[in-house]
């Protein structure tokens, strides 16, 4: 599953990977009168932060790592409940369960995302937080789902790694909660190589991820010496080199959204005619990133039939998520069963879902009928035409 930064890479990143190297400084922090003012974590962070319009983006060593910086910086541990999907990566999943707190798993909708009416049946006494997925380039029912977190005291949390550059009625994707988490691996819409990103417009939150990334460091003053420690922390830090990645690519989004509506737009209009294919519900077409154009086929039966006769075809870039092991619920046992070389903490509490019971019928039924084609950024105008082509027509034979 590839949503194709580095599809753009040229003199833009080898110039700024440049700028570190003639310093030699590869660390983020300290070493200030040998870095020659080049911060590229921090100009990174500071650029981030404006475009998506909040007060503060941290950098983090991966989207994993930032998910897990911010459950602890909103004060997410053992014994919390945070509902999410079953259609995600796994990291979102992991991220709950390694920092003790209990995945509770609520049904998505036509957006592919958690569905808001199924929050009233997941909720409980021990429910701190909703984790939203935007997955596949485009937005949940944000607005909501945030009215729900509203009225109920709950913490939102945005997964947007899938979805940066996305925004409903305007606004960022992952600046609608109290945290959002994005990556930047080398499969996403921008890349570092590896890295992530939390944004908040909360102070206290953003100073607990900063601190927590980095052994609980407060980072006041220059250099290293006098710094105190807030608490606890771990080392989930980025680095200069892989900064000064995300600096080029950042300055590549808006092109990089531009390419991909431009090419999702021809692939959508040769689908459209054929009968008994629906779109993937998107709440604000406006705001969709674009990086997937996802169909619904009539049926579990027709779309597995279709993903057969898109590979025959040669054409790449179509995904099942049913059938897949890293998105879909469906074969996670490992999660379900909770397999770890460790007693995990949240083991010991009395209220653990039971996960190898849990049904989700209307996740089943939607993801089952699903799939997900990739947009990508160096296809030619007659390459992406004759592509459509050829996908209308193999569905038009199954649909
Ligand atoms: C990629 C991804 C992550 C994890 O990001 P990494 O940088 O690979 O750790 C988390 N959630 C979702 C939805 C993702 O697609």
């Amino acid at each position: 599953m590839c949503m194709p930064g580095f599809e753009l890479f040229d003199d833009d990143e080898r110039r700024q990977i440049n700028d570190v190297m003639e310093t030699g400084i590869l660390f983020r922090y300290g070493f200030d009168a040998a870095r020659n003012n080049q911060w590229k974590a921090r100009e990174f962070e500071v650029t981030l932060a404006n475009k998506l319009g909040v007060k503060y983006a941290h950098l983090c060593a991966s989207g994993t790592a930032a998910l897990s910086t911010a459950l602890f910086a909103c004060g997410i541990g053992l014994g919390d409940e945070v509902i999410v999907p079953p259609f995600t990566f796994i990291a979102t999943i992991e991220a709950i369960i390694l920092a003790g707190a209990t995945p509770v798993f609520a049904e998505i909708d036509e957006t592919l995302c958690l569905c808001p009416d199924s929050l009233v049946t997941t909720i409980t006494s021990r429910t701190k937080a909703i984790l939203v997925v935007h997955m596949c380039g485009a937005m949940a029912r944000i607005d909501n789902l945030a009215a729900f977190c509203q009225s109920n005291g709950l913490i939102l949390l945005e997964d947007a790694c899938q979805a940066i550059g996305g925004t409903f009625n305007g606004q960022a994707l992952g600046s609608f909660g109290q945290a959002g988490c994005f990556s930047f691996d080398f499969v996403k819409t921008i890349t570092c190589g590896e890295g992530g990103a939390v944004i908040t417009n909360c102070h206290d939150t953003y100073v607990a991820a900063d601190s927590f990334t980095d052994h609980g460091h407060d980072h006041i003053g220059n250099d290293r010496g006098a710094e105190n420690h807030l608490s606890i922390g771990t080392n989930l830090r980025t680095n200069e080199l892989n900064a000064a990645i995300g600096v080029a690519q950042l300055k590549k989004l808006d092109r990089i959204l531009e390419i991909q509506k431009n090419n999702k737009a021809i692939i959508e209009s040769a689908i459209e005619p054929v009968k008994g294919i629906e779109f993937r519900k998107i709440p604000d077409k406006e705001g969709d990133s674009s990086t997937f154009l996802s169909i619904f086929m009539p049926d579990r039966e027709k779309a597995s039939e279709a993903i057969c006769e898109l590979n025959k075809s040669g054409i790449d870039g179509c995904f099942y998520w049913f059938d897949n092991n890293w998105h879909y619920i469906k074969q996670w046992d490992h999660i379900k069963s909770l397999k770890s070389h460790v007693e995990l903490p949240l083991k010991s509490l009395n209220n653990l879902p039971n996960y190898s019971k849990l049904i989700l019928p209307k996740s089943d039924f939607i993801i089952g009928k699903t799939i997900s084609i990739q947009i990508k950024l160096g296809w030619s105008t007659k390459e992406v035409e004759a592509r459509a082509r050829d996908i209308a027509l193999t569905l038009k034979k199954i649909a």
